[in-house]
């Protein structure tokens, strides 16, 4: 689909590696008052005032973190700032720029980087980010894509990993599992197509999944509501690499230990029924799916009643002394160990 093998698709060697950029990034405006200058000098200028600023970045490379057969550009583009973002808002923080960086290679077309920067732009559309900078350059393998997000925060607002306290309250938003799900999904229809390209796959029952695969949003929202709620998360960690992983991190950091309870793990319907499908135990795939983009954090007991009637958020636990482990109560009430198996770069067959 994204080869060029079409000649009525411009090849990227007849823009130059200015006229592509000018092309891609003309569409961007500057919304965000501390944007003093954003693309098109030497480097992007910046004013937070007297905030903290907030700065993270995220590599992703195509067959590894990404796979075009299955993953349209404009998905891709959307993605790739999302996972940024979400990052942003688990230190408590507003994100307000991103710079974009790409490696491509001539067998993209121009159209593809179009449609790549089509999800870039309607992301910052949407969560108000300027895209202030970034990089071009040629690659002789992959698509590589490396986004760099900005906020901020007043200082003293921050929340990290490492200071969860002992009877705190462990706190998920949304619900867990869906985007794993979305791509097994995703991945059992490649291989039909492998074998019958003329397949028409009915994805209806799926679309939850797929959406969280495809199309993830970052919870921008929480820490508003949170903050409306009168709540200062003692901790928080964004849910990347599975429930488990982040829970383990917030726990190893802030030297506490925690319980967490199988029948509390927020699941959608479609979580499910797909587990069932797939003869997947769906703890298993909330624990250790990863990719839902979600908040975990603690807060202190005296605050569950502001936030016991949320419907976007759920206690699935409670923090512990350190001696006490980092446990799972399933429904049959059996206490079994929680263990990282979140994804890893340098593991391999992951
Ligand atoms: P330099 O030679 O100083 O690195 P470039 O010619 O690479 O500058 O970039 C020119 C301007 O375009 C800079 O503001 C840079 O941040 C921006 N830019 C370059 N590549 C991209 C990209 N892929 N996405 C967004 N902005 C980019
Ligand atoms: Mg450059």
């Amino acid at each position: 689909m994204i080869e060029d093998k079409n000649q009525e698709h411009i090849p990227l060697s007849s823009l130059g590696e200015f006229g592509l950029i000018d092309h891609l990034t003309k569409q961007f405006t500057n919304k965000n008052s501390s944007t003093l200058n954003g693309i098109g000098d030497d480097a992007a200028l910046l004013d937070f005032k007297n905030k903290a600023v907030v700065l993270t970045t995220d590599l992703l490379v195509e067959g590894v973190h990404f796979d075009l057969s299955y993953m349209p550009l404009k998905h891709l583009g959307y993605k790739a700032v999302i996972v940024n973002l979400s990052d942003v808002f688990a230190m408590n923080a507003n994100a307000e720029q991103i710079t974009v960086s790409i490696g491509v290679s001539n067998r993209f077309p121009v159209e593809a980087l179009e449609e790549l920067y089509e999800g870039i732009h309607t992301a910052a559309k949407l969560y108000k980010i300027d895209v202030i900078g970034g990089d071009t350059t040629s690659s002789k393998t992959g698509l590589v894509i490396s986004i760099t997000a900005i906020g901020r925060v007043a200082k003293g607002e921050a929340v990290y990993r490492n200071t969860a306290k002992e009877n705190d309250l462990l706190v998920v938003s949304g619900d867990l599992g869906a985007a794993y799900l979305g791509l097994q999904v995703l991945e059992r229809e490649k291989k039909v197509f492998e074998v019958n390209p003329q397949s028409q796959p009915d994805l209806g029952n799926y679309t939850y999944l797929i959406e969280r695969q495809l199309k993830p949003e970052a919870r921008k929202d929480i820490p508003t509501l949170l903050k409306d709620l009168g709540v200062k998360p003692t901790s928080m960690i964004d849910v990347s690499d599975g429930l488990s992983s982040e829970i383990l991190h917030i726990c190893k950091q802030s030297k506490v230990g925690c319980t967490i309870y199988e029948d509390k793990i927020p699941l959608d319907p479609q979580v499910i029924t797909t587990s069932e499908e797939f003869n997947m135990d769906s703890t298993t795939i909330a624990l250790n799916g990863g990719e839902d983009y979600e908040l975990l954090f603690t807060i202190s007991q005296d605050d569950y009643p502001k936030i016991k009637a949320n419907p976007n958020m759920t206690v699935i636990g409670h923090v512990l002394k350190p001696t006490e482990g980092t446990h799972l109560i399933t429904r049959d009430n059996t206490k079994i160990p929680l263990i990282a198996r979140g994804w890893s770069a340098t593991q391999e067959n992951e």
